[in-house]
């Protein structure tokens, strides 16, 4: 191909901001900023939802509640500035690289917030997996209607899956709508028998109870979802509606600290790539990984390693450039004199002096899920890191450590790892044509964050523990 064969200029100086910013005063002027993924079950009502909570904060209108509910896709590309939804080729969909994701943003008085979204196939399980690994908090809608809980919860498993998922990249917390509760009439009992059983199930996979909120509703009616209108029947229940719980949140961890985004290099992950103009300019959209950023400062994104100057910061609810962003944000910069076609789904920024390891052999400190077999030398996979997928296999079993205290090394000469095992492994990527951007669990706890998948099922979650063996 003809990615591999154009070498960049690395820049090794760091540019100052056009305008220099006030940090202190930026912050204080700023709402906390929380991002947000709706998960659950097909049909569990998450697409009505997410319509419902725009359409009630005043982000949408009419005409637009209707498309978005039959046909999300059209909204995200064309009337609402869901901006970010990957220009696929054939060949990168046949490869799974990557996935379609669209963030819109709200705000409330108290806050700022950003759905992340796949609207093409939002049950679509690896979808679900890029959506978390964007975002803070996690809502899990679960059908109240009769008979539905039980399907979607104890036969398909879909609600299992997504909250295992959303525990295993480290969500720290869940909102579990308790949806369509007008098809029970409110009844309270419904409510509790159901969380009950998600109760147990969240504690045996580890889920704390003060991670959780609970938040009867009703998506189709709007009950529960913005304001705190309930039917006359409703008097049980005396917490906030979904949006009141997510400014709660918002309101005790949407700050981000300003010794911290000062000490932290500027990482970005990117999610989309466009060209911009005819000068070379592009933009490029996705989320603030750690520390600021601000116009006039130069980047270099990662494994291509070309570096770029940041000519305007945007963020989509917006068309009026703003003047930094902050980890936690997801936002467009507009890049001057930029070789597009080299940037992909999934890259990393960071600010120039700042090192990205790129690498097609790792090793990763993984914690295995009930395998049908055991896990091999040579066993192919499907890696999940950030949005991205890659084909990958084990190239080597290095040791079974402790599940509670893994520098503990339990065994040595490891010759397979069973269901439930916390080991160590070497990994190396099958895809030979291009090394992918890393990072250890030392560097960015976040981004190192990995998930292995095969033959639609996640096999083992973990952290990239180092780049070379
Ligand atoms: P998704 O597959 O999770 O996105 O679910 P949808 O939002 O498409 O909803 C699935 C079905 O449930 C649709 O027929 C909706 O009209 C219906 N539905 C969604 N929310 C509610 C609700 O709160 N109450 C009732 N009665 N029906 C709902």
């Amino acid at each position: 191909g003809h990615e591999a064969a154009r070498v960049h200029k690395k820049a090794t100086e760091p540019t100052k901001p056009k305008s220099p910013l006030d940090l202190t005063a930026y912050l204080s002027k700023r709402k906390p900023h929380l991002s947000f993924v709706v998960l659950g079950h097909v049909d569990a009502g998450k697409s009505t939802l997410m319509g419902r909570l725009l359409y009630d904060i005043g982000a949408v209108d009419n005409k637009l509640i209707r498309k978005l509910k039959r046909e999300s896709e059209v909204v995200g590309k064309s009337s609402f500035h869901l901006a970010w939804v990957m220009d696929q080729t054939q060949e990168e969909r046949s490869r799974g690289v990557t996935v379609d994701i669209c963030t819109s943003s709200f705000e409330t008085k108290e806050a700022d917030f950003t759905i992340v979204d796949a609207p093409g196939h939002r049950d679509f399980v690896p979808n679900a997996i890029t959506g978390i690994s964007l975002v803070d908090v996690a809502v899990l809608s679960v059908d109240c209607s009769t008979d539905a809980f039980e399907s979607g919860f104890n036969l398909d498993g879909q609600t299992k899956e997504h909250t295992i998922l959303a525990r295993s990249l480290g969500i720290h917390h869940l909102i579990v709508a308790l949806n369509k509760m007008d098809t029970v009439d409110w009844y309270e009992g419904r409510f509790r028998d159901i969380q009950f059983e998600l109760r147990n199930f969240f504690e045996s996979i580890g889920l704390k109870e003060e991670n959780i909120s609970w938040i009867p509703l009703s998506g189709l009616s709007g009950e529960g979802v913005v304001g705190t209108k309930y039917p006359l029947q409703q008097t049980w229940y005396k917490g906030p509606s979904l949006v009141g719980e997510l400014e709660c949140i918002a309101r005790t961890s949407g700050s981000k600290d300003q010794a911290t985004l000062e000490s932290n290099p500027f990482l970005f992950s990117i999610l989309d790539v466009s060209p911009s103009g005819k000068n070379g300019d592009a933009l490029l959209s996705g989320k603030v990984e750690a520390g600021k950023i601000q116009a006039g400062e130069t980047i270099t994104i990662y494994p291509s390693e070309q570096s770029v100057l940041i000519e305007n910061i945007y963020n989509d609810s917006s068309q009026n450039p703003q003047a930094a962003a902050i980890e936690g944000d997801f936002v467009t910069l507009k890049v001057k004199s930029a070789q597009h076609e080299d940037i992909k789904t999934g890259d990393i920024a960071a600010i120039v002096g700042y090192d990205v390891g790129t690498a097609q052999e790792f090793t990763a400190r993984l914690l295995t899920f009930k395998l049908d077999r055991p896990l091999l030398p040579g066993t192919p996979f499907i890696l999940f890191r950030g949005g991205t997928q890659q084909p990958a296999r084990i190239k080597r079993l290095v040791s079974i450590v402790d599940k509670a205290d893994p520098a503990k090394v339990i065994k040595k000469k490891v010759k397979h790892i069973g269901s439930n095992q916390a080991a160590v492994v070497e990994l190396e990527l099958t895809e030979k044509k291009r090394r992918i951007p890393l990072m250890t669990l030392e560097e960015n706890k976040h981004l190192s964050k990995v998930l292995l998948r095969k033959e639609g099922r996640t096999i083992a979650a973990g952290a990239i523990m180092s780049l070379d063996f």
